[in-house]
């Protein structure tokens, strides 16, 4: 995998993202009874951006239960990570908690009634205790990248702010947003950190449930048709499986009951999702026959 010449573009957009080397990958796969494989950069800390999503819609959803549905919808959107098109029609509401503007939204709730350094340590507290490892950090060079070029974002998050979707002052929402997408993680520790949702909620080195079993399988499912923007149709064909992309060039697959397994490749495809990231996991899903649809 690693010799492969097709590697797709890395990220330019956040400037301290067009930094990292293009030729690094690495994969790590924690199977349900706890046994860890990987290979390559696996232990090498990259920057997770949209994968971190998974957690925050995880935290919003176990502090407002369904009333999150009435900020951000749970549909694909068809549509690029960062598209605004969508929020006109749609009177500013999300399509998913996937795409940036959802993700946005997610992040508002989790700050209200807090300052953001506290929303932020909750976010990374979560982090460091579902991956049961407190060295997680965050990469506040990519942060600060982040909050010197995001206008997009801050498009976003103005017009939702616009219908009063946001209940914070956007510059707020937004900083803790930077931050969570600039925590820094590696393969062993992300696969680790997916584990609850291949095992039904429950984390078994911890003894500790994460969410309810339901729960995990509802975000599976958000995953499986939001996880990839315009490119989660694809993922599902090919890959089989639920899985969230960063433009960092990570991904967190689940297969349930099975294994959760991140990979790193920093070259994304036209949709924003790991060129190369993808093709290990379609092959290691294949090869495995873990894909929900059957053989
Ligand atoms: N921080 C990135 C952004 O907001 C996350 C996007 C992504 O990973 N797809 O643009």
């Amino acid at each position: 995998m690693r010799g492969r010449p097709d590697r797709g573009t890395v990220a330019t957009y956040i400037p301290e993202l067009a930094c990292v080397d293009p030729a690094a990958f690495g994969l790590a796969v924690i199977t349900a009874d706890g046994e860890i494989a990987c290979g390559g950069d696996c232990d090498k800390p990259f920057s997770i951006q949209s994968v971190s999503k998974v957690f925050t819609f995880t935290m919003a959803l176990g502090r407002y239960g369904n009333l999150l549905w009435k900020r951000v919808g749970r549909e694909p959107s068809g549509s690029p990570f960062n598209s605004i098109v969508q929020l006109e029609r749609e009177r500013g509401i999300p399509r998913n908690p996937f795409i940036n503007a959802g993700a946005i939204a997610v992040t508002d709730l989790i700050l209200s009634g807090h300052q953001p350094r506290e929303a932020l340590g909750e976010i990374l507290r979560f982090m460091q205790f579902v991956c049961d490892d407190p060295s997680v950090y965050i990469d506040e060079a990519v942060a600060a990248s982040e909050q010197r070029t995001g206008f997009r974002n801050a498009a976003l998050a103005n017009y939702m702010k616009s219908f009063g979707v946001l209940d914070n002052p956007v510059d707020l929402t937004l900083g803790v947003y930077f931050h969570q997408c600039a925590i820094a993680m590696s393969c062993v520790q992300l696969a680790k950190a997916g584990r609850f949702l291949a095992l039904q909620g429950r984390n078994p080195t911890t003894g500790l449930s994460v969410v309810p079993a339901e729960r995990a399988r509802r975000i599976n499912a958000v995953m499986l048709t939001c996880g990839h923007y315009d490119g989660s149709g694809e993922f599902a064909y090919r890959v089989g499986l639920p899985g969230k992309s960063g433009v960092g060039g990570g991904i967190l697959m689940i297969a349930p009951g099975k294994a959760s397994v991140a990979v790193w490749s920093p070259g994304l495809d036209d949709a924003g999702n790991s060129h190369l990231g993808r093709i290990a996991l379609e092959s290691l899903s294949q090869r495995m026959g873990w894909s929900i649809f059957g053989a």
